[in-house]
Order: C-alpha cells, then sequence, then structure tokens
C-alpha cells in the first residue's frame, strides 16, 4: 500500500516501536503500530505477561473466565451509562454485533451511518447500486461483490456535521430506521450543538445511537471519545488499542437496549477464550497507571508542529489534521501521489516505516520523535527540490503507492 516493492511485507519481531524484517532489518514505526492497535507499543511487557498467565491457567474451558467479568465491570464504570457488556474478537465483527443488536431491539431493518465500520454485509450493502456511497467515509471504492442484492436500500450514510442528510434519511425511512452509526468524532470537531441533535433524533425516532471507537476508543482518553465530548450513545463499539493488539473487542450498552441480544442468536466458540479480556484489562490498568492519553496526545502534537514547520520551513504546501493521537498530512501538490510515494521511500531509506499518518504509542519517547523530525525535515528538503525540478517521478525506485486495500495472501 505504501511503497510497492520496496516496503517490507512481512515481519519476524516487534517491540516497543522496532520492527525487524524477514532480512534481519531493523525499523522505527512512525507509522500505525499496527493499524492503530497497539497504543503502547509492541510486544508491551505487562500487556505480555497477562496473556502467558492466561495460557498457562487455560485460554478455553467448559467454564467461563472470571477476566470477562471483571472487564466488563471495568467497561461499563468507564462508560456509567452503559450497563451491558457482549464480545466479540475484532472490529468489524463488533459493529455487525451492535448492528443487529439494535435491528433486534426495535424491530427495524434501516441504518443510517456517517464513517467507515467495517467489513460485513450490513455496511457494504451501501454500496449496491451506487458503488460510490461508501466514498468520502474514510475508505473509498469499497466492492459489494457477495453482498445480497436483496440489501440494497438498507444502510443509508451521511457526512459528518451534515445533520440536515441525518434528517433527510430519517424522513425517508419512515419509522423503520434501527440505527445511527458513527464514530462521534475523527478528523474534525463537531460543530456545536451537531451531536447533541443526534442524540436528539434517535431518540425522537427511536433508532438506536451506535458509536463506533473502534479507533478513537483510548486514544484521546481511557474509554471512548465520547466521553470529552458529553454526548452519551445507546451503544458503543472498542476493539483494536483495547488489547493492544490482541484480539478483542466489546460492545457495551444500556441495558434494556442489550437485551435484546437475547431475541436474536450472538454466539461463537472463540468469544470466550481467556487471552482477549487478560490482555484488555492489563492494557486498560497500564494505560491508566502509565497516563498514556496524556504521552501520545504530547507526541502525536509534537511530530504534527513539526510536519508543518518543516513544510513552512521548505516551502511545501502540507496540511496537516486530525486529533492528537490520530493525525496526518497531505501534500497540496498537483502530483501528490508520486511526492507521498517519495516521502515514504526516502523514510524507508533512513530506516522508518513512516508515511503520512502517524499513531503515536507510549513507547514512542521524545528522542523517537526528535530523530523522526530530523529525517522529516531532510526528506521534506528532497521533495520540495523534486518539485521544483519536476522531476518526483523519476525519484521513485517502485511504483506509485496505490490507494485502498489490494491484498490478497
Ligand atoms: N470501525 C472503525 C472506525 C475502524 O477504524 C475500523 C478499522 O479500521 C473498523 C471499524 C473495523 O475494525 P476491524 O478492522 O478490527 O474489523
Amino acid at each position: 500500500m505504501f511503497l510497492p516493492e520496496q516496503w517490507p511485507a512481512y515481519y519476524d519481531r516487534a517491540s516497543g516501536v522496532t520492527v525487524v524484517d524477514l532480512d534481519g532489518n531493523s525499523y522505527i514505526d512512525m507509522g500505525i503500530m499496527g493499524v492503530g492497535a497497539c497504543i503502547l507499543g509492541y510486544a508491551d511487557p505487562d500487556v505480555d505477561l497477562a496473556a502467558k498467565e492466561a495460557i498457562s491457567r487455560g485460554v478455553m474451558c467448559t467454564l467461563n473466565a472470571p477476566e470477562e467479568v471483571e472487564l466488563a465491570e471495568l467497561l461499563c464504570e468507564l462508560h456509567p451509562w452503559a450497563e451491558m457488556v457482549r464480545y466479540g474478537r475484532s472490529g468489524g465483527e463488533a459493529m455487525s454485533i451492535a448492528v443487529r443488536v439494535a435491528r433486534a431491539h426495535t424491530g427495524r431493518e434501516k441504518v443510517a451511518f456517517c464513517g467507515y465500520h467495517g467489513w460485513t454485509d450490513w455496511y457494504l450493502a451501501a454500496n449496491l447500486g451506487s458503488s460510490g456511497h461508501l466514498d468520502g467515509h474514510l475508505m473509498p471504492g469499497l466492492e459489494p461483490g457477495g453482498v445480497p442484492a436483496s440489501l440494497q436500500g438498507t444502510a443509508f450514510p451521511f457526512h459528518y456535521n451534515q445533520v440536515d442528510q441525518l434528517k433527510e434519511i430519517v424522513a425517508g425511512c419512515r419509522g423503520d430506521l434501527a440505527a445511527i452509526v458513527m464514530e462521534p468524532r475523527r478528523d474534525n470537531p463537531p460543530e456545536p450543538g451537531f451531536l447533541e441533535e443526534v442524540r436528539e433524533i434517535a431518540s425522537a425516532c427511536g433508532a438506536v445511537l451506535i458509536f463506533d471507537e473502534i479507533t478513537t476508543g483510548f486514544r484521546m482518553t481511557a474509554g471512548g471519545i465520547h466521553l470529552l465530548l458529553g454526548v452519551s450513545p445507546d451503544i458503543a463499539v472498542f476493539a483494536k488499542a483495547m488489547a493492544n493488539g490482541y484480539a478483542m473487542a466489546a460492545v457495551i450498552g444500556r441495558g434494556e437496549i442489550m437485551q435484546a441480544a437475547q431475541a436474536t442468536f450472538l454466539s461463537s466458540t472463540n468469544w470466550t477464550e481467556r487471552i482477549g479480556p487478560a490482555a484488555s484489562l492489563a492494557t486498560i490498568r497500564k494505560y491508566q497507571r502509565a497516563s498514556v492519553a496524556q504521552h501520545i496526545c504530547a507526541a502525536g502534537t509534537r511530530v504534527m508542529e513539526g510536519w508543518s514547520a518543516a513544510a513552512q520551513r521548505n516551502q511545501l504546501n502540507v496540511h496537516v489534521s486530525g486529533l492528537p493521537s490520530l493525525n496526518h498530512f497531505s501534500f497540496n501538490h498537483d502530483n501528490e501521489p508520486e511526492l507521498t510515494t517519495l516521502f515514504n521511500q526516502i523514510m524507508l531509506e533512513k530506516g522508518y516505516l513512516a508515511f503520512n499518518q502517524f499513531k503515536p504509542s507510549l513507547a514512542h519517547t521524545n528522542e523517537h520523535v526528535d530523530s523522526y523530525l530530523v529525517a522529516v525535515e531532510e526528506a521534506f528538503a528532497i521533495i520540495a527540490d523534486a518539485v521544483v525540478q519536476g522531476d518526483a517521478a523519476t525519484r521513485l525506485k517502485g511504483p506509485v503507492a496505490k490507494r485502498g486495500f489490494y491484498r490478497l495472501t
């Protein structure tokens, strides 16, 4: 995705922020740290210890692991509006559980959504009939091959801060809206009153408000980012950072709505394995103990400021945006794909797995950020020269990076 034919595809080992590829080359990860999952750093010793203890006491059993209950209590303590919890083991799967519960609770079918929510049918159904509906929702061009055509007209996208679009969907659904699904925020802050109005609309029309906190959860605070925004959903979904890379996902919600899980069938053998909850408890406790939110926000802010300053010094037109701990930049130049690929190439040659996003972790020290920003300065200087010379494409040692997902193993 980032630097075709040049990036290492597979890793031998990863620890802290260091990744060693199969040829023994060592890199510092200043990119997305395991698709945003490894918020404490790779192979965190405390989380790994909890996982190893779970292994030594048996990861699967006819009885249940008490860590499930402990984790449910912790999640409900962090989110006082929530009363019940169900677990899955990945984000898209947990979103499907949440949507199923919403449909079971309301007895309705349709879903209004904003943003990306994973690979499953309820979501990709939005692209049936017109494959452009998911464009503008983080990942454009998702093909709905294999999704039953009969699901067409069940999932309707609206854009963030565009409450009128949501109102139109609600009116068009004529009482058949089961859920409003969205990330409480991502790139842009909510406009004053936006989230409150979404909350009111959901309550007024009887739809379940589902906040997808799979990426935003544990990025800005211990728990969902909605805790900082002052609006509570009916259901919130967590995965990724909640277990620092171990497979774990949680759907938390108000009791009366979550009870609808009894009116449908939601069950899977490995949803009761022990490592996920054990790793999650260790991750959240360390997150709180080590003030991880403050650490990653400080590191991310330094990087964002460093990108802007280096761009200015090198007279590059670079747009920096996002949350302190979930940020990115883009080159505002005609040949943006070549420039972005050139950046990735230069950074790889300097020993970094880095592209135009940075998801900081507890393992990123000030020294890592300092050395990275020196490398960024050098990279931006080369890129600025390539812009002046108009020869970015010829400086590339492989193809230009593609957009979207192209992966077959
Ligand atoms: N929802 C959001 C907001 C995400 O960012 C992602 C993954 O990037 C998902 C859902 C899907 O989660 P997973 O990749 O764990 O299935």
